[in-house]
């Protein structure tokens, strides 16, 4: 059994780079060429967006 490979483009750098295997939906990804985080939005079909910073600090 082989896994479809998906590709994406970074919205940073418009790099074409393959997605890991198994990646999920709203799972952070880095681009291998930029460095950018990216949010994938969705699979089928690709859509990565630019992740917002993380903040640790929801309470306030
Ligand atoms: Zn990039």
């Amino acid at each position: 059994m082989s896994v479809p490979r998906l590709n994406g483009t970074c919205p940073e750098c418009a790099a074409d780079f393959a997605l890991p295997a198994g990646v999920m939906v709203n799972e952070l990804l880095s681009c291998p060429d930029c460095g950018a985080e990216l949010e994938v939005l969705g699979l089928d079909p690709v859509e990565l967006a630019n992740a917002p910073d993380v903040q640790e600090d929801w309470g306030e």
